[in-house]
């Protein structure tokens, strides 16, 4: 399959060419010919599957045939939930369109509303915006949308978690009724099946991927620490492995902020990046980020979202997030487009519940580690994976009671190395009793007591195993 196949003008390949794609992805194969035949799109679709291009190309190749566009009005407009995807998304309208003589714009919070202003006024063909800054724009007079001809709600269900649904309400309000819709969004929940009820018109449904293909492309692995420890455990884990380009997510802002101070203390270059810094400073932090100045960007969900740093290496959930679907976003960010990756998890014994409910959502029992000298003093036990009794189970063996000395032996064994391999710690026996991950979870440990061997200070990585 080739672009030139999907029926894109000459302009538009040759920007293509130029980015150095060499053919569409699944998304893109599907959605640019619906796109460019006028209907609504409703399409399934996380970061990392090149779904910015999939409507952005035929949204340009539509508009680059219509009537021009007058001041202050716009033909097609992007809203997105974040201002990084925003302006995310904002270049790649510049890029795809480079060969095409359209204007486009970005608009979002957090800085100076006057230059926004002074752009709309000459008219603007794509506008990519976050909804309270349109908002506001739109009271100021500064924005029309009568010449309003194509509408994306981009990470819709994104939008509707950070409490836009009024806003976006608002907006599709001042619209014009005949336009063509697109909505792209990771899941599809009950309130985003309610907007899209009321939004889309009879649309192309596009899914190109399950909502856990990310999880079951990465090499994921759970790290059993006390909470108080997680920080040193942290530290440790970027220093004796080396890492670079470390994206850390934690609860909180002032978590966040914390955890940056302490890894900055200990000698690990890092940043922050949350709703409470300004635009500047996120700006700041994502390009040293990416430029190799600092190893570390520790992140707020919300803040990461949308985040677009291809080949990531490494995420790492300080704290486990408190919806399992925002496990699968964040671990989205590493191994994209076919680049590997590594998810870990540093776990807690309060966090128990939610890495159950993480593996029941991507319906896999990840590998627990143990790192020596961060025995935690309470084990992480194996989550039974729901409705997956198919199997006769095996008759458990009676648990023995955990005892400090338990807990030394596994230090004393060089846990690590060992805790992964066949060789077991008493500790880790436990691990085994788990219904639906055993057998996985042997074949994973044996393929990081393999990985261990030929570890140096950048192990390399095995294909990831999946459990089911
Ligand atoms: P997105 O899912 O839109 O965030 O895109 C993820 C990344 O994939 C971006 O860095 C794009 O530049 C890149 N990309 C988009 N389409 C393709 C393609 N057909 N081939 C290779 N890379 C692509």
């Amino acid at each position: 399959m080739s672009f030139s196949s999907l029926g894109l003008s000459e302009p538009l390949l040759r920007a293509i060419e130029e980015k150095g794609y060499a053919e569409p992805s699944p998304i893109q194969v599907e959605a640019i010919p619906a796109v460019l035949t006028g209907h609504d799109v409703m399409a399934a679709a996380q970061t990392g599957t090149g779904k910015t291009a999939s409507f952005t190309l035929p949204l340009l190749q539509r508009l680059s045939s219509g009537s021009k566009v007058k001041s202050n009005h716009i033909r097609a407009l992007v809203l997105t939930p974040t201002r990084e995807l925003a302006a995310q998304v904002a270049d790649s309208v510049t890029g795809y369109g480079k060969h095409l003589s359209l204007k486009s714009s970005v608009v979002f919070g957090g800085v100076k509303i006057n230059p926004q202003m002074m752009k709309l006024r000459g008219g603007v063909d794509v506008l990519v915006a976050t909804p309270g800054r349109l908002l506001d724009l739109y009271s100021q007079n500064a924005i029309k949308f009568s010449q309003l001809e194509i509408l994306v709600l981009d990470e819709a269900d994104r939008m509707l978690d950070m409490g836009f649904i009024r806003d976006i309400r608002k907006i599709l309000a001042l619209l014009p009724e005949k336009r063509q819709n697109l909505l792209f969004s990771a899941t599809f929940s009950g309130d985003i099946r309610k907007l899209t009820d009321n939004l889309l018109n009879d649309p192309v449904q596009i899914e190109v991927s399950p909502r856990n293909a990310a999880a079951q492309s990465v090499q994921q692995s759970v790290y059993e620490v006390d909470k108080g420890k997680k920080p040193a455990l942290l530290s440790h884990l970027i220093r004796n492995n080396n890492w670079d380009q470390v994206l850390v997510f934690t609860r909180t802002k002032h978590g966040a902020n914390r955890l940056t101070k302490k890894l900055e203390g200990d000698g690990v270059t890092a940043a922050a990046i949350h709703g409470n810094k300004s635009q500047g400073a996120r700006t700041r932090a994502l390009a040293d980020f990416k430029s190799n100045k600092i190893r570390v960007l520790v992140a707020t969900d919300i803040a990461a979202r949308g985040i677009d740093i291809s080949e990531l290496p490494h995420v790492i959930n300080f704290e486990l997030p408190n919806v399992a679907e925002d496990y699968v976003h964040r671990i989205g960010r590493t191994g994209r487009a076919g680049s590997e990756g590594e998810a870990i998890s540093l776990v807690s014994a309060d966090e128990v519940k939610l890495l159950s409910d993480i593996e029941n959502l991507i319906r896999q029992t990840l590998v627990r580690e143990v790192e020596t000298g961060f025995v935690p003093s309470h084990a992480v036990p194996i989550t039974r994976l729901r409705d997956q009794s198919t199997k006769p189970k095996k008759p458990k063996k009676p648990k023995k009671p955990r005892t400090n000395n338990d807990s030394k032996q596994r230090e004393g064994n060089g846990a690590k190395g060992q805790s992964r391999s066949g060789a077991k710690p008493q500790g880790s026996s436990r691990n085994s009793s788990g219904a639906g991950g055993r057998s996985a979870q042997g074949d994973r440990q044996k393929n990081r007591a393999t990985k261990k061997k030929r570890s140096g200070s950048k192990p390399k990585r095995n294909p990831p195993s999946r459990s089911n």
